[in-house]
């Protein structure tokens, strides 16, 4: 194989947004892919505007529908709506989604190799070498994108998995022309839809994608597709034209032991970079790709230093934010009463504040702790 600077293994949004900013700057980079494109990756595939801003190029193509309002319900009782100018969700389907970002990539000069698995990594003098299906190659850097399942992770010496992983469960469902004329007027996200969860229903354009997902650990996770049933129906639907059912799983809190080893660098999922309370996770593997081509660039060939800075850019970007929304999502899934007490008094506050987050035009408050007990105080008191 040619020469590269940086082999980029995996080409979800993590790996086409780092393979985009290195190209942009000149580094000579490869995607390897073990599958080809387009290929069905399993997502409520929801991009929230906080992402599509920090999009360098216009991704119109790949979206199906826009929602400028969101629905967040719980239970039948308790309904809040929130509206903004610029779409809140815009709602993609991955194969499009992340074929439009590779090809990007390819634009400024990207060479993407698919049916291409990296099976073994090894540390060289100058570098690693990266052993594929397709052959052997050299390069001074590796860029893990490889997703939740991440075995370059392991390759490249993190021995322990210290993310949390969550199970959720995506179906592509089409119904009947009465019930997806109902339900695709809205995106909606259904707290306590199960336990410790939410649920989600977003309109793609012929079909809906519903899924589930348990933030909070739960001791029945086995239930997770009874769950998903019996939201189905709570949703009303009671005529299924066709339906694809996917089961995959969520890395919502990051590594505890560094994102980089060895000159491999671990982004978006492989570095557990989904939102610990939303569990939104295409936003921060876009960013952790641009962070990583700005470390990288900035080292100008100097290994240990693009090894520090990626460190510390994401000490000072990602982990501060990670950290409060692992604080939040404890608090909100681990007490249902609690959580319907507070939505009760302070669920359009709530919504409003996550939609600021979505929209990438606020950040986790900091002493969230202190904040939730003060609205307690305020309430019991
Ligand atoms: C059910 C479900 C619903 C979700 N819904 C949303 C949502 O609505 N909005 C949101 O923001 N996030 C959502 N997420 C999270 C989101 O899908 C992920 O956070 C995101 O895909 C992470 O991107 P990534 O680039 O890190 O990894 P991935 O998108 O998983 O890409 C990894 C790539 O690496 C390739 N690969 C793996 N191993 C190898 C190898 N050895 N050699 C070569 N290639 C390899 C894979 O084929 C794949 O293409 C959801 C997740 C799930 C499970």
């Amino acid at each position: 194989m040619e020469n590269y600077q940086v082999a980029i293994v995996g080409s979800g949004p993590s790996g086409a947004s780092a393979a985009f900013h290195l190209a942009k700057a000149g580094i000579k980079s490869i995607v390897l892919e073990k599958e080809t494109l387009p290929r069905y990756k399993v997502c409520g595939g929801g991009l929230v505007y906080r992402g599509k801003k920090d999009m360098p190029f216009d991704v119109t193509s790949a979206v199906d529908i826009t929602f400028h309002e969101v629905d967040v319900y719980m239970g039948k009782n308790l309904h809040f709506k929130t509206h903004r100018d610029q779409p809140i969700v815009s709602l993609v389907m991955r194969d499009a989604f992340d074929k439009l970002m590779i090809e990007k990539a390819q634009e400024h000069g990207v060479t993407l190799l698919e049916n291409c698995k990296v099976i073994a990594l090894s540390s060289s003098k100058n570098g690693v070498m990266v052993e594929t299906n397709q052959g052997t190659l050299q390069v001074q850097q590796v860029i893990a994108a490889d997703g939740v399942y991440s075995q370059l992770a392991k390759m490249a010496g993190w021995e322990k998995d210290t993310r949390t992983l969550i199970p959720a469960l995506e179906y592509e469902v089409e119904v009947d022309p009465k019930n997806f004329e109902r339900l695709s007027k809205e995106i909606r996200f259904d707290i306590d839809a199960i336990p410790g969860g939410y649920g989600w229903c977003f309109p793609k354009k012929h079909h809906l994608s519903i899924g589930v997902a348990i933030i909070q650990k739960l001791k029945d996770e086995q239930k997770i597709k009874a769950y998903c049933a019996k939201y189905m129906q709570f949703l009303g639907i009671d005529e299924i034209v066709d339906i694809k059912k996917y089961g995959y799983q969520i890395p919502v809190t990051p590594r505890l032991d560094g994102f980089v080893k060895n000159n491999v660098f671990l982004i978006g999922d492989a570095a557990g970079f989904a939102d610990p309370l939303t569990a939104e996770g295409i936003s921060n593997a876009i960013l952790s790709g641009k962070l990583v081509a700005k470390a990288i660039e900035e080292s100008k060939g100097d290994l240990k230093k693009a090894a520090a800075n990626y460190s510390k850019i994401i000490e000072n970007t990602i982990m501060p934010e990670l950290l409060t929304s692992m604080k939040l999502a404890k608090l909100f899934y681990s007490n249902k009463t609690v959580r319907k007490f507070l939505l009760k008094k302070y669920g359009q506050r709530f919504s409003e504040a996550l939609t600021d987050i979505f929209m990438g035009e606020k950040n986790y408050p900091k002493n969230v702790n202190e904040k939730i007990k003060e609205k307690l105080k305020e309430l019991v008191f």
